[in-house]
């Protein structure tokens, strides 16, 4: 049987040395790392199978998915300065009557988050609208066009409680509504696109639920429209906690959001080697 050669530029997994026409048994002559192994991690095994071959437009789907994450995470930290207030303000839920003057020092370091959070909100919304009015890939489909309309009106709305009043940007049972409209805009490209990622498809530890995270956001809303409601201070203190711990973990989801889609993305864009391509006979195809 033939022996089985490195037939393209390809990197050694370990050093970067280019493994090309080196037997596949072999090792790195730079650092001795078995080539199998460069293998095994460079190449995707399962992208000869149909599911993940890419569909017409699938780069431009991943690139306008990622920036949706990316303007999801930013959007939803508006609850950061509805928090701060809520602690600092007079009348905010964790504030004495009269709010709180925290000293020089500290009152200076959370205006200026304040302001970066507010800042980063704004810049998220506008980019979500952004992506998906102009980026997004003009839809074929009726299911298509739900998501780009979803994906809209989530960050138009968003975009609206923070110009409109800063104070229901976050914190309120209207945060919940964009935060919920943006997810349902973007779990199909999710459920689309996944499959062409190994590190999505085989890392699911790190993978973020989109509807554990729709779940958050609509406890927030849920929890946040019952402490407006009920009378008693501490169920309403509770609620408001529940709501605010909520939200906290929708943060935090959108960052893996963001992570995920960015593997998607790159695994769209350059996709990994098939094996057939790397690994041949030595021979025909290199002439030296
Ligand atoms: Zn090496």
């Amino acid at each position: 049987m033939p022996e089985l050669r490195i037939r393209k530029p390809f990197q050694c997994a370990q050093c970067g040395y280019d493994l090309e026409g080196l037997p596949v048994r072999g090792n790195c002559p730079e650092c001795g790392c078995e080539i199998v192994t460069s293998l095994a991690r460079a190449v995707d095994g399962d992208a000869e199978e149909d599911h993940a071959t890419p569909r017409e437009g699938a780069a431009a789907r991943a690139r306008a998915l990622f920036f949706a994450c990316l303007s999801i995470l930013l959007s939803s930290l508006a609850v950061g300065p509805a928090f701060i207030a809520s602690m600092t303000a007079g009348g905010g839920r964790l504030a004495p009557p009269g709010g709180i003057a925290p000293p020089p020092q500290i009152d200076e370091i959370l205006r200026l988050t304040v302001t970066v959070l507010s800042a980063a909100s704004a810049a998220g919304a506008a980019l979500g609208l952004a992506t998906f009015v102009v980026f997004m890939p003009i839809p074929t489909d009726g299911r298509a066009l739900l998501v780009r309309a979803a994906g809209i009106a989530a960050f138009a709305l968003w975009g609206m409680l923070l110009f409109g009043s800063p104070g229901s940007a976050g914190l309120s049972p209207a945060w919940s509504l964009p935060a919920a409209l943006a997810l349902l805009a973007t779990a199909p490209l999710f459920r689309e696109l996944g499959t062409l990622s190994r590190v999505y498809r085989t890392r699911r530890a790190a993978r973020q639920r989109v509807d554990l995270m729709l779940a958050a956001a609509l406890t927030a809303g849920g929890a946040w429209a019952t402490a407006e409601l009920v009378q008693t201070p501490e169920l309403a203190m509770a609620a408001w906690l529940l709501g605010s711990m909520a939200a906290a973990l929708f943060v935090f989801g959108a960052g893996y959001l963001v992570v995920n889609a960015w593997w998607i993305l790159r695994a769209v864009t350059r996709p990994a080697p098939r094996i057939r391509e790397v690994v041949g006979e030595a021979g025909p195809s290199k002439p030296n």
